[in-house]
């Protein structure tokens, strides 16, 4: 096996976004509809700042209405309830983020289980979450973005999942757990690696795709990877470089160079699943848009 064929998140976003505003021109032309999407910043964090300029530009790009409420790390966390009861009542706004994570002094939980739950952009609610674990029930309104997106890139590079082992690293609630529940909604046999798991390398070389979602830099090396095998590398870390002006350069989770010699297909960090991650967020607005007007969802 081996080099392996990149898996181009950047161009597959770019073709999701164009899909993404065409259906948002239909929305208009033909109910009138302009998907919205609001999105909550709290503090000076440049990595959340910056995540939140790229999903205005795509939500603009997309043709979306878009509002920002952006606040000091001071904020109160009866202001940020108050901020995100009057989006909800706002029906110009179908989608509402927080950017996470939020100051210390503020209980994430409780601010994001503010968001009226047809607002849940990011599919975090518990009723969403929920809907998505349970097998035969309803649908959720909202899949939470990055695993939606590691799905997707998945699908549009013809990896066939069904019966396939699955080994994910990592059971956050943001990508881990909701990863490893989709994969298992098609059909792959999934193990959830984290922290306490004994012999990381033996559960990853039995994989025919891995999701690396740890937040340790080039932690997975190609001599765990089975040789053939998809590698979908969530994390965004940086790592020292004196010749690049920043002094630093991002890298995944996984040993880029050794893993694409032995994989059969891989996503790079820059350029992978960052890029399907916002592509994901405009398809959820889309969606909660359709979802306000009583129009069944885009799949
Ligand atoms: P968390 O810190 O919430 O979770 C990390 C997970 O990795 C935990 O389950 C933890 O285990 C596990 N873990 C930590 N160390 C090890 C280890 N040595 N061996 C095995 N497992 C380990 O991170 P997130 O899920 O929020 O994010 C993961 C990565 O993905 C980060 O790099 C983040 O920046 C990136 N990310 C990228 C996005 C994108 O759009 N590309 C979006 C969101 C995140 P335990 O549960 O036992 O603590």
């Amino acid at each position: 096996a081996g080099p392996a064929r990149i898996i181009d998140g950047t161009k597959i976003a770019a073709d999701i976004r164009g899909e993404i505003k065409q259906q948002a021109a239909d929305l208009l032309s033909k109910h009138g509809i302009t998907p919205g999407l609001a999105v909550v910043l709290v503090g000076q964090r440049t990595d959340s700042a910056t995540y939140v300029r790229m999903k205005k530009k795509a939500a603009d790009e997309c043709g979306f209405f878009s509002v920002d409420r952006k606040f000091d790390e001071s904020v109160t966390q009866q202001q940020l309830i108050d901020t995100i009861k009057e989006l909800n009542a706002d029906p110009k706004v179908h989608g509402i983020l927080v950017q996470l994570p939020l100051p210390r002094h503020i209980d994430e939980a409780t601010v994001l289980e503010t968001i009226d739950v047809s607002k849940d952009v990011d599919g975090f609610s518990a009723t969403n979450i929920g809907n998505m674990c349970l097998r035969g029930g309803k649908p959720p309104l909202a899949v939470p973005c990055t695993p939606a997106g590691c799905v997707e890139l998945l699908q549009r590079s013809g990896v066939e999942v069904s019966g396939k082992e699955v080994v994910v690293i990592g059971r956050s609630n943001i990508v881990g757990m909701p990863v490893a529940h989709l994969l298992m909604s098609m059909d792959a046999t999934v193990t959830i690696c984290h922290s306490r798991t004994k012999d990381l390398p033996g559960h990853v070389r039995k994989a025919d795709i891995v999701v690396a979602a740890v937040g340790a830099a080039e932690m997975v090396k190609g001599d765990w990877i089975k040789p053939g095998a998809t590698v979908i590398d969530v994390g965004v870390n940086s790592k020292p470089a004196p010749e690049n002006p920043r002094g630093y350069v991002l890298c995944g989770d996984v040993d880029f160079e050794s893993a694409k010699l032995v994989a059969g297909a891989i996503t790079p960090v820059p350029g992978g699943v960052g890029p399907m991650t916002i592509a994901m967020l405009m398809k959820n607005t889309v969606n909660l848009a359709r979802h306000a007007a009583g129009l069944p969802r885009i799949p």
